[in-house]
């Protein structure tokens, strides 16, 4: 009689409607399950599976682990870990522990989506399989514009998405019965090398040695921390719309990007906190407003599952980028000897995040000035981010680079020194991240005038009407 739940990206045991329901109608042991996954494609080119965590991320979703295990452990939930393709490790636990019930919470991601369709297809044979809502406000298939079709402008999105109800959030579940019920099923499972201890799940694989002091120095991961974050928002909310552009400053943005992206706080309970605070309108406002960004982002991403490689305007297939390593090489490592980007590389290299503005700056710098396919600046970020997200990484790059949905004008070409003058005047932000000594070039890597103008160039050579049509949404 066990019940399995299966974990993903909802490390977290508060509004949970899939542990919840797992709790609610176990009548036995329950197991939680979590698998650092691979990806599959098959002869058709279609990819099944999340896309397989960054480094920065994977080293996130080990601490939040071991954060969330002991939790779960008071709860009389033994987490079990695995490692490999999800279809295949699911099949063999589903054969070992012989479970009644597997619940997960849903993901959006098409390839995702064919993957959990294709184990949810087979299991259905042996075993009940419910899914859940969780990590997002409203299902993507729930919004649909006037014409039925799915949104692709951002205002109107978060028109709809705003006058939703929201719920009320659900509280922790309770300890369930039988915690030890499935120890002979699961001792089986360890025995044939099934499930895995966390240090042998390759988390901590492949990124930089210093980034385990590091990362460790500018973050706590788990739900317990995240959680207390959320609930000082009075602290940080006010002020909100006017710090939020100031990279310098201390408390400019809440830096609970990381926390959405592994679940350990649902978007849920951080619009209810937003809703319930004492800021002022406008901070509550602007804040809610970029979770609906969020939202938009994954709405996109469900309809279309392509867009960590492909441009969403199909004319910028045939943009004129020119990969240049040299180019490519100065912006990874923060050496372009242009502050405010440099700065932000240095930011994401040692605490495995950036601040939104100088990721928008950093981009526009990356696409336009060197046109450097933007491909490959998310791609990096994608691997260095804590909060790399596959649905908003890939829609901020192409959103910056004229490609995406809704994008960013062309013609719009941050000149990063401006926008240094203008949102670091005092160079704090600056100052704080380029390490002192740091060999940099005195001058700038590429010339931002001369670069500007062949940028608008390039993009004249893409499809006028693809460009005439981006509306300028954010910034
Ligand atoms: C090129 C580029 C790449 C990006 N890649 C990512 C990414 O991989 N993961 C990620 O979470 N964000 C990404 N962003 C969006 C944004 O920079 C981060 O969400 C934000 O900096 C996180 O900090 P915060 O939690 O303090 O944000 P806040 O300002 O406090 O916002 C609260 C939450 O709203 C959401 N949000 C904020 N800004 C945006 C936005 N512009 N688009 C969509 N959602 C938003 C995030 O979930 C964020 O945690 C990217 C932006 C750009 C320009």
């Amino acid at each position: 009689m066990t019940t399995l739940i299966w974990l993903r990206d909802d490390l977290r045991l508060a509004d949970h409607p899939a542990l919840t329901a797992a709790c609610a109608a176990a009548h036995g042991p329950v197991v939680a399950l979590w698998i650092h996954e691979t990806r599959r494609t098959d002869e058709e080119n279609n990819r099944h599976g999340p896309r397989p965590l960054g480094a920065a991320a994977r080293w996130w979703y080990h601490r939040s682990l071991q954060q969330l295990a002991p939790r779960l452990a008071n709860l009389g939930i033994p987490l079990v870990l695995a490692r490999g393709d999800a279809a295949n490790v699911m099949r063999r636990v589903v054969d070992t522990v012989q479970p009644t019930c597997v619940h997960w919470t849903r993901r959006y991601a098409p390839a995702a989506c064919r993957l959990d369709a294709a184990i949810k297809q087979e299991l259905n044979s042996c075993t009940e399989v419910h899914s859940h809502p969780g990590s997002l406000l409203v299902e993507p298939w729930l919004m649909q514009t006037a014409n039925g079709s799915h949104y692709q402008v951002f205002t109107p999105f978060s028109r709809a998405v705003a006058d939703l109800p929201l719920g009320a959030l659900l509280p922790e579940p309770s300890p369930v019965d039988a915690p030890d019920g499935a120890a002979t099923a699961l001792s089986t499972l360890r025995e044939d090398g099934v499930l895995q201890n966390l240090e042998d799940l390759g988390l901590l694989d492949d990124g930089p040695a210093w980034w385990d002091d590091t990362l460790e120095q500018h973050w706590e991961p788990g739900e317990l921390a995240a959680r207390q974050q959320l609930d000082a928002i009075d602290g940080w909310l006010p002020g909100y719309a006017k710090r939020r552009d100031l990279p310098g400053e201390e408390r400019s943005t809440s830096r609970i990007s990381p926390r959405l992206r592994c679940g350990e706080l649902s978007p849920r309970q951080a619009l209810t906190a937003a809703r319930s605070s004492t800021a002022a309108g406008e901070d509550i406002a602007a804040w809610t407003r970029q979770l609906y960004w969020r939202e938009f982002c994954w709405h996109l991403l469900h309809y279309r599952g392509d867009l960590e490689d492909t441009p969403m305007r199909s004319a910028f297939a045939e943009f004129p980028y020119r990969p240049d390593d040299h180019l490519a090489r100065a912006w990874r490592q923060g050496r372009t000897g242009i502050d405010l980007v440099d700065g932000g590389m240095w930011q994401l290299w040692q605490a495995g995040w950036m601040h939104n503005r100088v990721r928008m700056v950093a981009a526009s710098l990356f696409t336009k000035n060197m046109l450097q396919p933007w491909q490959d600046g998310e791609q990096w970020f994608w691997d260095t981010l804590v909060d790399a997200d596959e649905a908003i990484n890939p829609v901020s790059w192409q959103w910056v680079a004229g490609s995406g949905a809704d994008a960013a004008p062309y013609f719009r070409v941050f000149n990063p020194e401006l926008q240094r003058s203008r949102f670091d005047p005092r160079s704090c932000y600056v100052e704080r991240w380029i390490p002192a000594g740091l060999d940099r070039p005195i001058v700038p890597v590429v010339n931002l005038a001369e670069s500007r103008r062949e940028a608008l160039a390039a993009y004249q050579q893409v499809s006028a009407a693809s460009a005439a049509d981006a509306r300028p949404e954010r910034g």
